[in-house]
């Protein structure tokens, strides 16, 4: 495994490395009943040795309908440091992280996939920065070789739309996996929006961040939650949710059109004049009635697109909603 500092800043790591620190990984898990113990025992092992993290596990269950809540609480007979928030229904990976940083103690806190595509180790690393001073340690993918070829194109798309058109830039190759300060936790706690498109607000609230390099395994059990269809409408869902220039730019366009339509008015008009009425212009006529209702049928649907969202943020209704938390220690 590759890592790296993006800002140079030396520290006596040493002195400090026994400074005790309470953590929290939170774990979205959605039907991953194959996945859950692989992952509690490869945490177990990691941080037994840590004398000085003193560990708690948040597990959101997001609605799954196979058997992950049994395997959760069987885990939790096991393992005092697991926690347990059961939602109500499966409300999305982003209202279940939302879960997870609301319920979660610690004064580091870190959202950690459970299928190990996240590797557990590489918290440690990033404890090392945050014991630096560092609020945000982000962890950046050094590559996407562990993608389909489809995946990685679709995702640098999105990436070169996004930031070319948001105020809020994303660091590219960068997921949900990240270690925050307790400061940069209750931050994101506080805004209001039911919409979360997490990328987004992490990347949102600032605070100092640097990132460490690793290389993104595949999945260890189970499939992937995520198809094409659901990943083009968290790409929509990311662009509505930072910029508004897509409802802004068919002013601009608007305006052109109509710049250009006048021009050609005018020159119709003179033609008429000097060359008399004629009515050939079939094909143009029709070339030009379906571009410009194609363009106006889009204009609609992303004015429609945002007025959605407008409208369901409008009800203020909770990103989630908790069925019981089990919690060990109190
Ligand atoms: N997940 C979730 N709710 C959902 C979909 C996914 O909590 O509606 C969880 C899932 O259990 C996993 C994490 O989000 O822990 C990442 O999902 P996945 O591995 O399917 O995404 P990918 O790594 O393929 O992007
Ligand atoms: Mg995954």
């Amino acid at each position: 495994m590759h890592r790296e500092n993006q800002t140079e800043s030396p520290s006596p790591l040493s002195v400090c490395d026994s400074v005790p620190v309470n953590l929290s990984l939170v774990v979205p898990v959605y039907n991953e009943a194959e996945s859950i113990d692989l992952f509690v025992d490869r945490i177990r092992q990691l941080f037994e040795e840590e004398k000085a993290v003193s560990l708690e596990v948040v597990f959101v269950n997001d609605g799954s309908n196979d058997n992950t809540l049994d395997i959760l609480l069987a885990c939790q007979k096991a393992h005092l440091f697991v926690k347990i928030v059961d939602l109500s229904r499966n409300f999305g990976k982003e209202a279940a992280l939302t879960a997870g940083l609301h319920f979660a103690e610690g004064e580091v806190v870190v959202p950690i996939d459970v299928d190990l595509q996240d590797p557990p180790e590489l918290v440690l690393d990033m404890l090392a920065k945050w014991r630096e001073g560092y609020e945000v340690v982000l962890a950046r993918r050094s590559n996407r070789e562990s993608d389909t070829w489809a995946k990685r194109t679709s995702a640098n798309l999105f990436y070169r739309i996004h930031n070319s058109i948001s105020d809020t830039k994303l660091p590219e190759n960068v997921g949900d996996f990240r270690l925050m300060d307790r400061k940069v936790v209750n931050a994101l706690l506080e805004l209001p929006e039911a919409h979360r498109f997490m990328k987004g607000l992490f990347a949102w609230v600032g605070f100092r961040t640097c990132h460490v390099d690793y290389v993104r395994s595949p999945r260890v059990a189970g499939a992937t939650k995520f198809n094409g269809w659901k990943l083009w409408n968290f790409a929509m869902e990311g662009v509505t949710s930072f910029s508004t220039y897509l409802l802004r730019i068919w002013t601009y366009l608007g305006a052109l059109i109509s710049f250009v339509a006048f021009l050609f008015a005018i020159f119709i008009i003179m033609r008429v004049f000097i060359q008399g009425v004629d009515v050939p212009g079939y094909a143009s006529l029709m070339v030009a009635v379906t571009f410009f209702g194609g363009l106006q049928l889009i204009g609609i649907g992303i004015l429609g697109e945002y007025l959605g969202r407008t409208y369901i943020e409008s009800k203020r209704r909770p990103p989630f909603v908790v069925r019981q938390v089990y919690k060990t220690k109190e």
